[in-house]
């Protein structure tokens, strides 16, 4: 098969029609509407054959109707105002633009990119967060470069058995006929990047570029002339292949993915990155390369890590240990150290990086996300609850800290509301606040704008919520029958496909990836209940599912298997459905379709989600476990909450409970409100939710809200750490926290004491604190001591307590000792605490725990806790 070169002939299009490749080519087009538009007028019929791609609709558009539309003045007209906004929208200037002091551009890596389904290169969440985050960036007018991979196969097209067994193709992507364009250098030539392998192999990759908007998104290729043939399949298809498979995937894509961002800036002149951002572990190798750039710099290993961490972001995504790369340490040993890429780099530490030096690690795996956090002074989860969960996660590797204190943050996900709400939903918002502050609410935020919704009348939105329903089925019915077609059944015994589904019934909505933690089939827990649930006859419920399986987790197809065959029950068939492949495309006519959006992962699993954020934005309400974005967004208004059996650790058991919960609410809450039609024949209750939901969570849930949090929360800070922590600033930097590390053994809280109070002391008394502290060979300026004082609670931990730094009164004693003290309000009653800690301080750590070093009283000293009555 790969003997086979292919070619696709671009069609050369008439002068006057030319700005239309460029339209093409720029993947504005995916959350364009009026440019989808555009399109579609060139040739409806073709535009239909294509799918709604624009570039194959351009490759199938005959001579004639080229010849035709290149003499129609109308047509020309709106061409030029499509290319004409366009050129605005790539030029003028946008948000970032009115802020200061910010980076000249960021490099935003990832596995995986969702930008459209025309350009098929992501599985699931990570990726379609991606391609949100790169269209938010592009609508504020962020100067990000995105850098992925260009696999020849993406991810795998989905269909099922006979028996309802999911089977995985995979179509040959021929890049000359996705939206990409080759990278060239002056003279031409396609640009490429190297990387060595060992054994004197090479692993040569050429450089796509996708234009996203305003963004650039760079994917390298190994599918190239010189490679040998195991090189060449390096980008073959996303989370494939065996271990050194995906090492050398990752390599591409962190090391040889710097190297292309080096080859555009110098190409195009665009600025070089001042912050680069790793989107999950995968990416991580980026910081080793960039610590070899800066070795040839004539940096030693400790400062060049110093400056990459500065200029470094990495975002976590997933609570489950089981979804973190790990790797032999031998193999990455092989690849990266003597006779391999990085051979100049000390092969020693880059193993101490990625080394689980945690309770629990393995010493002899390489992890993936150990070593994005040690490369990085700014990392972040992607919601509250998971930004909590990852401290929790990681916080062996910040020993003697307290999970809160584990300098992880959090930045909850967002969705692209341009591509993601449905151009019904817009329009009714465009006719109650106007188009332009339409527009902006969905790019930008506002809540005042978001407001605004709150105005639409009943009936309107009751019109909206049943004909994005009446779409759903009717894409419904086209997509069931051509499943059926396709597991082998005959036309003649598909008629009852055409009445599955009604646009008038209570309709919920389930898809998602399906690893186990999703709980595909939790709704088949009582199969009983959910047929009378199904079949109610006042108030029945209708299900459409969707979901893909990892291609080797035959758990995950057991489950796709034993939904389809409940599915494929003639008693319930026209209530539910699975749908095979869920796609982007599917998603956005599923999610504005759906009344209820339903989501049960086993809480805390769920990272963040963000389904369920594309379903609010075109008013469908959530049903949905505390857990990810809805745990810190639900307000007992906007939806409902699934209660979660927590302490259980029998899962079965937990099943059960979390189930049950899930039919009552169905049952007796949702359905009941649903069917609540009152004196006007209208759901009045169901409507406000659905209005309240837009207004309150539409300006939350926005990539743009994400994008800009990210800029001013870390890609600002990070910058202007990169701009300190450089040359011999590194160097300082480095020095001093090594000259920290070997002292620190010596520095220790050696005595706490206050004013010694009679009785039980007053609230709102002060007293004072005394403590003395050995530092060892370090200067009073290399630390922080600091009083905590507050609420002691159950577990005898202070909880959020106050935080001050005490000062050094007078000279060391005969023996070093330093002495601090500082006031202690006593301002809480019942049980208050205080303990005295001493943590190193510098101006340029990005938190006080960087160094995960920290001195506390020995707990011998009794002295921390006393309680007020
Ligand atoms: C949004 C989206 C996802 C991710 O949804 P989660 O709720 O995070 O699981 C996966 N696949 C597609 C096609 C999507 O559009």
């Amino acid at each position: 098969m790969k003997a086979i070169r292919r070619f696709t002939v671009r069609t050369v299009l008439p002068e006057p029609l030319r700005p239309l490749g460029g339209l093409a080519q720029n993947l504005r087009w995916s959350w364009h509407q009026e440019t989808r538009e555009l399109f579609q007028s060139v040739d409806p019929e073709g535009w239909r054959a294509a799918q709604g791609d624009p570039v194959r609709l351009l490759g199938t558009v005959g001579k004639d109707r080229l010849a035709a539309l290149a003499g129609d003045r109308r047509f020309l007209r709106r061409l030029t105002t499509a290319a004409e906004d366009l050129a605005d929208y790539t030029s003028s200037p946008r948000w970032y633009q009115e802020q200061t002091d910010l980076p000249a551009a960021i490099a935003y890596f990832s596995p995986e990119f969702g930008i459209t389904f025309a350009l098929p290169q992501y599985s699931g969440g990570l990726g379609i967060l991606a391609g949100d985050h790169l269209k938010a960036a592009s609508d504020l007018g962020v100067p990000l470069i995105g850098v992925g991979l260009l696999y020849r196969h993406g991810y795998f097209r989905q269909t099922l058995s006979r028996e309802g067994w999911q089977q995985e193709q995979y179509p040959v992507l021929d890049p000359n006929s996705l939206p990409v364009t080759p990278l060239r250098e002056a003279d031409g030539s396609p640009a490429r990047i190297s990387l060595v392998l060992p054994g004197g192999r090479a692993l040569h990759a050429r450089i796509w570029k996708a234009q996203v908007g305003r963004v650039p998104l760079l994917l390298l290729d190994s599918d190239v002339e010189g490679n040998q043939a195991a090189e060449r399949d390096v980008t073959d298809r996303l989370y494939g292949g065996g271990s050194e498979h995906r090492l050398l995937q990752e390599m591409l894509l962190g090391i040889g993915g710097v190297r292309a961002v080096r080859a555009y800036c110098r190409i195009t002149g665009h600025p070089e990155p001042e912050v680069f951002h790793t989107n999950e572990g995968h990416a991580g190798f980026l910081g080793l390369e960039r610590i070899r750039e800066l070795s040839l710099d004539g940096l030693d290993f400790e400062a060049a890590l110093e400056a990459v961490r500065a200029g470094t972001v990495f975002t976590t995504h997933t609570p489950v240990p089981a979804g973190i790369d790990r790797f032999d340490r031998e193999l990455v040993a092989r690849h990266l150290g003597d006779g391999g890429e990085l051979s100049g780099v000390d092969t020693g530490r880059i193993l101490e990086l990625g080394m689980e030096t945690h309770r629990g690690g393995d010493p002899n795996l390489f992890n993936m996300a150990v070593m994005g956090l040690r490369l990085a002074q700014r990392a972040n989860g992607v919601s509250t609850l998971h930004g909590a969960v990852s401290r929790e996660m990681f916080a062996g590797l910040w020993p003697g800290f307290d999970p809160e204190d584990v300098p992880i943050t959090s930045i909850t996900n967002g969705v692209h509301a341009p591509t993601w709400v449905a151009p019904e939903v817009l329009r009714l918002g465009a006719r109650q606040i106007g188009a332009q502050p339409a527009e902006d609410a969905l790019m930008i935020g506002g809540a005042d704008r978001w407001e605004a919704i709150g105005g639409i009348p009943d009936t309107a939105v009751w019109e909206l919520r049943r004909e994005l329903r009446e779409q759903l089925v009717e894409d419904v019915r086209v997509r069931l029958r051509a499943s059926w077609r396709q597991r082998g059944a005959g036309e003649a015994e598909l008629g009852w496909t055409d009445h599955v589904l009604d646009p008038d019934i209570l309709t919920i909505g389930f898809a998602r990836r399906v690893p186990s933690y999703k709980r595909l089939t939790l709704m088949l827990r009582d199969q009983d209940r959910l047929m009378d649930l199904l079949l109610h006859p006042e108030r029945p419920i209708q299900i459409v599912v969707a979901g893909k399986a990892h291609p080797a987790d035959d758990g995950g197809k057991r489950l796709v298997q034993e939904l389809v065959r409940f599915t494929d029950d003639p008693r319930v068939r026209h209530r539910i459905v699975f749908l095979p492949d869920y796609d982007m495309r599917m998603a956005r006519v599923l999610y504005p379709g759906c009344d209820v959006w339903l989501n049960n992962p086993l809480r805390p699993l769920e990272a963040c989600g963000t389904s369920g954020m594309k379903a609010a934005l075109n008013g469908c309400l959530n049903l949905s476990v505390l857990d990810g974005w809805w745990d810190e967004w639900f307000d007992g208004d906007n939806g409902w909450a699934i209660p979660t059996a927590d302490g259980i650790t029998d899962e079965d058991r937990r099943d059960e409970l979390e189930a049950a919960a899930l039919y009552n609410l169905l049952e007796n809450q949702v359905a009941p409100r649903f069917y609540d039609h009152g004196s006007r024949g209208l759901p009045q209750r169901w409507i406000e939710m659905v209005r309240h939901t837009l207004a309150t969570l539409g300006p939350k849930v926005l990539a743009g809200r994400m994008v800009r949090d990210y800029v001013t929360q870390l890609y600002a800070p990070a910058a202007r750490s990169h701009r300190a922590i450089q040359g011999p600033a590194a160097t300082e930097l480095a020095e001093w926290k090594q000259r920290v590390r070997r002292q620190w053994p010596q520095v220790s809280v050696d005595h706490v004491e206050t004013d010694s109070v009679e009785g039980t002391p007053e609230l709102g008394s002060t007293l004072t604190l005394r403590t003395q502290i050995s530092l060892g060979g370090l200067d009073p300026a290399d630390v922080d001591v600091q009083l905590l004082s507050g609420r002691v609670d159950a577990a005898d931990r202070l909880a959020s307590p106050t935080i001050q730094s005490l000062k050094p009164t007078g000279r060391p004693d005969i023996s070093g000792r330093h002495s601090y003290e500082g006031p202690l309000t006593l301002d809480r009653t019942g049980s208050f605490g205080y303990t005295v800690r001493v943590l190193p301080a510098h101006p340029l750590l990005a938190t006080p725990a960087e160094l995960g070093l920290v001195a506390t009283p020995p707990e011998a000293t009794g002295m921390t806790a006393g309680v007020l009555r």
